[in-house]
């Protein structure tokens, strides 16, 4: 017999195996402006260079009213190694004048508002929510979509897709917080080539440990 009765039941259990596992998830910014701003950098590039550029840029701008009146090739040199950067330092700078000039220099708490600034999609938006104003919320990246379709509770082809389903699975008393547990989970653990399914406490109720890693396994015997 299963050891949940519905898939609510199995997320809260896998949750917090899950949460004990994986490494802590070290906030660098409080202020929802720059949350935003880390989140859009960190789009396509490496957690250590999204760290540093958006320290060198807060270090240098402070606030919404200084990165909207910074020039794009400042804000490139600054954000050189992060992924896209002509086009994000671009977008950064946009996002900051429309921040200022639309919205009177304040992010908004609605999903809707959000995704009118220049360059915000819905996972932008959704982490913005939790993240700066912990307003329940399904954030899905490519390391939530792929952990969650691993371990069966969803079975879906894209994130919109995952982030519909898990709408109907997570309870919203978890899901300000589960996120960037399951983002460093997927990192250190659930990678995404080779994951470390021999390790993963949560591996007898995964569906990807009992078909695709252990039929792996035994043919390479
Ligand atoms: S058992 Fe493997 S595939 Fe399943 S969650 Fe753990 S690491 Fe990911």
């Amino acid at each position: 017999m299963s050891d949940y009765n519905s898939k609510e039941e199995k997320f809260i259990k896998l949750y917090k195996i899950i949460k004990e596992q994986a490494p802590n998830h070290i906030f660098l910014f409080k202020d929802p402006f720059w949350i935003l701003i880390m989140t859009v950098i960190s789009q396509r590039t490496k957690d250590e260079v999204t760290r540093d550029a958006a320290e060198k840029l807060y270090n240098k701008y402070k606030n919404v009213n200084g990165l909207s009146n910074a020039n794009s090739k400042d804000v490139k040199k600054i954000i050189r190694k992060v992924g896209f950067s002509n086009v994000k330092s671009v977008r950064l700078i946009e996002i900051s004048r429309y921040i200022k000039t639309e919205l009177n220099g304040k992010i908004p708490e609605e999903h809707n508002l959000l995704m009118k600034i220049p360059g915000v999609g819905t996972k932008t938006a959704n982490i913005v929510l939790t993240q700066a104003f912990k307003i329940p919320a399904i954030p899905v990246d490519i390391h939530v979509h792929r952990v969650f379709n691993r371990i069966g509770l969803v079975s879906t082809k894209n994130p919109e897709k995952t982030e519909e389903e898990l709408k109907k699975i997570i309870p919203k008393e978890y899901q300000v917080e589960f996120n960037p547990v399951i983002v460093e989970f997927g990192k250190s653990i659930c990678k995404p080539i080779n994951p470390k399914c021999n390790i993963c406490n949560i591996r007898k109720y995964c569906n990807y440990y009992k078909t695709t890693y252990l039929k792996n396994r035994d043919l390479n015997k």
